[in-house]
């Protein structure tokens, strides 16, 4: 009796704390996974807050909203020990990711005194629910558990979790699930993107940092905790293996140090390791899932000194589990043919029922094994973190690249200044030089962006920065291409249409840190008769479409300029300086960091007066992520538009050109439009149909524009409508429309075309107003889209962009060149009173192509 009063005396604060936090099971009624059950965003975010008011272990941080206002989350655990110094391991992560001065016998203590950092990141694809799931069971586990395991993990590390790097999608599926249980459509995803923009090219978006979530990521990354390994849970397709996990297939990007892929390698075995002990089976390595793309939140950390680590579950029907009878399991991918016993894959599995509950069993044991790894191996991944670092820095003293210099001397100022900022949400320290200098005979006027590269993010910005050579990888000799994980090519000066100066010697600069970069404007002087804009600077969109959102008259110029000792391209924006013009412009200028030329004399070349137009995206049920990136780009540049579903095409009396003048169709193939489903191209297959009895999306969310809706955009065009149709919807146009051009890649076999996200360099006519702000050669991106040749017609089409003789591969991969040659890239058809623009490209490729948004935003200037 008293030794247990004694052992009472001595219970420590965190034991009585940790009595009073309520398990998952007991809080929310059910255990996490239980078959057709969920919990939602704001069931997650108030268990996370209770738990970190109870425990000594937690403390949970909200890093800001997500896209629609949700908050979004971190959680910090370790032991209580370890909190309470919190600021001194953020200290020391700081150090050991930026050696600059830092010797190796000062790291090794630092090392010693540090902890293991891991940041854990969960359902970034919304639909792949199990791992919000787990959230709050791993963080009971971790709050409240004294296993000698969990223990030895919170000394060790400090675990990093975010449990939903997109909480608005983790919340409109648990509704979408919760509204269809019991119906037909028990078990679907919901008929709309689960990220307002990117849907799934949320997870594509990890240098980019367009969406608000990925920069809330970026703050824990690379500005506040540099955590050395970094993992990310997702869910794949049901019917191969239940688990993958690193070792990645090939091929190797050659920026990612050997070292930072062998730990990655040994991390991902280490895990099979500890989940074979624990007889999971179906677990495979090496196949599908490469590291050569750089943009996923799993695979960025490997360009920044960091191990990246990928899981795949086996997916179920959202939480309604699947039952698989013997024989039914397949392999995975060229390097998991079958689903039988080889070294990537040691131990099948034969089937079964398939629940969300086990989905959360093998996540955990993932998660378990992996901090198992990062506390035993702390000293060798700390180390080896500093070395990397410390190398990168060393190799920028020695080897070139050396620097790049984005020159303030730049077709379009704004592009190279949101570069810069683009770099600096990753991590990359930038100077902005303060004295002019010359490179090549090239003047770089002071007031440039100098990227050294004697920084450990070199090996980060040299692989945005260089063309990307995309090995020429066959399914076996002379066959079809291997077919790449995601796209080829990112080279992000191209995709922005920023000219950079690589250094290939070191040069001596003067310049200062900067945290920002800015595109000088200036201020409007009073005396001016008449304000010019330059078209060539991307925002000056954005500042136009102000204009005239406050009715303010805004003209452009239909031919070059001269005015006042200035030459001025075509397409310049004019405005009269009446005071109201004048006060707006003040401020717009600044804020769109456009500057304005304030003349005298009204421009010599004819000019029209624009008009903001009434513009249409079709959103089809099938969701468009290309129509997501296009809603983000038109809200970025502040212009108008409502949504177009099929309802809206097939009405009786639908009469689309008397309230819309634009109508955008995404980059979606023919039967998806038509008819609603994915299919391929041959009209009459019915694979893509679901087997009778498995979920269905409700009738109202089935289906396409029908033929109503091929007669309704007839109709829409020929009475004075523009018709965007952006990529593959421009097959579309030709087939079902009708419109005088022929496709020359369709049918192509991929083994004598292929260019799976690439990045070309075409010929612009900038005589063109669809072309006004543009330089006479741009970098286009393409993935697999259509190339044109146009038919004779009654009317004068005309060719706005088209490929040259020699190939224009720049970036990425392309097997057929000569297919292109003299082909037309970018077209407007007019048709009676309307017109139809091709665009054989992605003109606004995931909100990354900066360098050709003029050819789109053009279009919607013009059609009014
Ligand atoms: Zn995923």
């Amino acid at each position: 009796m008293k030794k247990y009063l004694c052992l009472l005396l001595f219970l420590p604060s965190l034991l009585l704390s940790q009595q009073n936090i309520s398990s998952p099971e007991k809080t929310f009624g059910f255990k996490m996974g239980d078959d057709r059950k969920l919990i939602d965003w704001t069931q997650i975010v108030s268990y996370f807050k209770t738990v970190d008011e109870l425990s000594n272990r937690v403390v949970v941080q909200e890093l800001g909203k997500s896209t629609l206002g949700k908050p979004f989350v971190l959680a910090i655990i370790s032991s209580e020990a370890n909190i309470k110094n919190l600021e001194r391991y953020k200290s020391i992560q700081r150090q050991l990711a930026k050696p600059y001065t830092l010797e190796t016998n000062a790291a090794a203590q630092l090392v010693d005194e540090g902890k293991t950092v891991v940041l854990i990141t969960l359902n970034i694809h919304s639909t792949e629910i199990a791992s919000t799931q787990e959230s709050v069971e791993l963080l009971y586990e971790f709050a409240t558990s004294q296993s000698p395991q969990v223990e030895k993990i919170l000394d060790n590390v400090i675990v990093l979790l975010i449990p939903s790097l997109n909480p608005d999608g983790q919340q409109l599926v648990v509704d979408w699930y919760k509204k269809t249980l019991g119906t037909p459509a028990e078990g679907t995803a919901p008929p709309e993107l689960y990220h307002h923009y990117a849907g799934h090219d949320n997870n594509r978006d990890w240098f980019m940092y367009n969406l608000v979530e990925s920069r809330h990521a970026a703050k824990v990354l690379y500005h506040g905790w540099f955590p050395e390994i970094v993992y990310d849970q997702h869910q794949m397709g049901s019917n191969g293996p239940r688990l993958f996990v690193p070792p990645y297939a090939d091929p190797v990007n050659p920026n990612v140090p050997p070292l930072l892929t062998a730990q990655t390698n040994l991390l991902g075995n280490y895990v099979v390791a500890d989940l074979h002990r624990q007889g999971f089976k179906g677990v495979v390595t090496g196949t599908i899932f490469n590291a050569f793309f750089e943009g996923t939140m799993s695979k960025t950390p490997l360009w920044h000194n960091r191990i990246g680590i990928l899981s795949e579950m086996a997916s179920v029907q959202i939480a309604t589990p699947i039952y698989f009878p013997k024989g039914s399991i397949g392999g995975a991918g060229l390097d998991l043919p079958e689903n039988k016993t080889q070294t990537n894959y040691l131990d099948p599995w034969e089937g079964g029922w398939w629940r969300l509950r086990d989905i959360i069993d093998y996540e955990k044991a993932v998660t378990y094994s992996l901090l198992d790894f990062a506390a035993i191996l702390k000293e060798k991944i700390k180390t080896n973190f500093y070395a990397l670092n410390h190398e990168a820095i060393r190799a920028g003293q020695s080897a070139p690249p050396y620097a790049y210099i984005i020159s303030a001397d730049q077709h379009d100022p704004n592009a190279a200044a949101i570069l810069a900022n683009k770099l600096m949400i990753a991590g990359v320290e930038i100077q902005q030089t303060t004295q002019a200098i010359s490179i090549d005979n090239k003047k770089i006027p002071a007031g440039s962006f100098y990227i050294s590269l004697t920084q450990p993010s070199r090996m980060y910005i040299k692989d945005l920065f260089e063309a990307q050579n995309y090995p020429d990888l066959k399914q076996y000799p002379g066959g079809p291409p291997r077919i790449p994980y995601d796209v080829t090519a990112w080279t992000l000066p191209m995709q922005m249409g920023v000219e950079v100066v690589e250094l290939d010697e070191p040069v001596a600069v003067q310049a200062k840190s900067i945290q920002q970069a800015v595109t000088p404007a200036g201020t409007p002087s009073t005396a001016a008769r008449y304000y010019l804009i330059e078209r060539r600077y991307t925002n000056s969109f954005g500042l136009a479409n102000a204009l005239l959102k406050d009715s303010v008259t805004v003209f452009e110029t239909m031919q070059p300029a001269q005015l006042e000792n200035k030459k001025f391209d075509a397409g310049l924006f004019v405005i009269a300086a009446d005071e109201i013009a004048r006060a707006k412009l003040d401020g717009l200028s600044k804020e769109w960091e456009v500057p304005l030329y304030g003349v005298d004399t009204k421009p010599t070349s004819p000019m029209r007066e624009i008009k903001a137009a009434r513009i249409g995206i079709y959103q089809p049920w099938l969701t468009s992520m290309d129509e997501g990136w296009t809603r983000y780009v038109l809200d970025q540049f502040n212009v108008a538009y409502q949504i177009l579903h099929n309802e809206d095409f097939k009405k009786q009396n639908a009469n689309l050109k008397q309230d819309l003048d634009v109508i955008i169709l995404p980059d979606m193939s023919t039967t998806a439009i038509v008819d609603g489903r994915r299919g391929g191209g041959d009209e009459d297959s019915r694979e893509d149909e679901p087997v009778l009895g498995t979920p269905e999306l409700p009738k109202e969310n089935q289906g396409g524009i029908g033929k109503e809706g091929v007669e309704a955009l007839k109709a829409f065009v020929k009475e004075g409508g523009t018709l965007l149709a952006f990529g593959g919807a421009a097959n579309f146009a030709i087939e079902k429309l009708r419109v005088p051009a022929v496709n020359e890649l369709k049918g192509v076999p991929n083994k004598d075309f292929y260019a799976p996200g690439s990045i070309f360099e075409v010929d612009i006519d900038t005589t063109q107003p669809l072309a006004f702000g543009m330089h006479d050669k741009a970098f286009i991106y393409f993935t697999n889209n259509p190339a044109f040749r146009l038919l004779p017609y009654v009317k004068e089409s005309k060719i706005i962009a088209s490929y040259g003789d020699s190939s224009p591969r720049r970036s990425g991969w392309l097997l057929g060149a000569e297919r292109l040659s003299g082909n037309v890239a970018l077209a407007e058809i007019p048709i009676e009173k309307g017109r139809v623009i091709f665009y054989g490209f992605r003109v606004q490729h995931r909100a990354q192509t900066h360098g050709t948004y003029k050819l789109f935003l053009n279009a919607l200037l013009q059609s009014k």
